[in-house]
């Protein structure tokens, strides 16, 4: 990548001073223009981006220097650690009804963000987990997206189920459990439809889907290279029919990852997965401190 490394940057704003017990004011000041500049860069939300600065600032000014550390590697030590804690420190895996019960998951997200792909994704992961998925294809708006599911399916070894394109995705989302139950599938994914844009249409689509069946996990698909679009995305899915978790799709592309860092901060909800690539082996789960390494560079 072309771009000067965050850490690089830092080394350089410090390289003239000597290692000192404790980081001052004007150190800690200095260093933290770059970050935020580094940030905004990233397409980090500018709010979060504020909050984020005052944080580290007051964590870091009359800090100790750690033994072995000089002043620049101290302060990228604790915007490291402020990083992964806002990204919700912890690993968070999708959560399954007891028992034998059957668990819901509704996938949403908007077209192109890499739903149905996403969705065969998960798929292969909970195969992989003991669990046998049933995916329900519930898009009944994107042309051959029905299609998509099946092929995708096909590859994952996972059954789909789909009643056309002329029933709605309530019905068709109630009847997939129905089938589930039957059939002894102990996890349902519905592949809703996206649009475009956020609008009434789908969200109205998605609570009615909610309104007719139990729904235990909301995940939205979000594409990664979309930065600060992806989390107003989140935001306006989170507020309008409630998610539980995100997936951040095409990481692998040019993206410092912002949206990975603005994500939780803005919705509270935590990611999960990110999507490496268009394979359907390529999903990763969400570590925030390797992301915090990423966009530390
Ligand atoms: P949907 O409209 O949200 O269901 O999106 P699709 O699943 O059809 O995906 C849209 C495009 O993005 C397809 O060409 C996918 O192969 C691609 N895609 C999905 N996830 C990823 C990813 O993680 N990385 C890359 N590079 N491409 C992806």
């Amino acid at each position: 990548m072309a771009f000067e490394s965050l850490t690089d940057k830092l080394q350089n704003v410090f390289k003239n001073l000597r290692s000192k017990g404790r980081l001052t004011e004007d150190d800690v000041k200095a260093a933290l223009k770059e970050v935020k500049l580094a940030l905004l860069e990233a397409d980090v939300n500018f709010k979060v981006v504020k909050q984020f600065i005052k944080a580290v600032e007051e964590r870091a000014i009359g800090a100790d220097v750690m033994n072995g550390l000089n002043p620049g590697q101290m302060v990228i030590k604790i915007v490291n650690e402020e990083m992964v804690a806002l990204m919700g420190s912890e690993t968070t895996e999708i959560a399954f009804q007891p028992g034998k019960a059957i668990t819901v998951i509704m996938m949403c997200g908007l077209q192109g963000a890499g739903k149905t792909t996403t969705t065969a994704k998960i798929a292969g992961k909970l195969k992989l987990k003991g669990k046998t998925p049933l995916l329900a294809a519930c898009d009944v708006y994107r042309p051959a997206a029905i299609k998509q599911l099946q092929i995708n399916g096909e590859k994952q070894k996972v059954e789909v189920f789909s009643m056309g394109e002329n029933q709605k995705p309530a019905n068709i989302a109630k009847a997939a459990i129905e089938h589930a139950k039957k059939n002894g599938n102990n996890v349902v994914i519905l592949d809703t439809a996206g649009r475009l844009h956020v609008d009434e249409e789908m969200m109205e689509e998605l609570q009615e889907i909610k309104k007719a069946v139990e729904v235990h996990q909301t995940l939205l698909v979000v594409d990664a290279m979309t930065g600060q679009d992806a989390v107003t995305v989140a935001k306006a899915f989170n507020d309008q029919i409630g998610i539980d978790g995100v997936i951040l799709s095409k990481m692998d592309g040019d993206t410092r990852g912002g949206a990975a860092l603005s994500v939780k901060a803005v919705t509270g909800k935590p990611i999960l997965y990110v999507g490496m690539g268009e394979k359907l082996s390529d999903l990763e789960q969400f570590y925030p401190d390797r992301m915090a390494s990423r966009i530390l560079g």
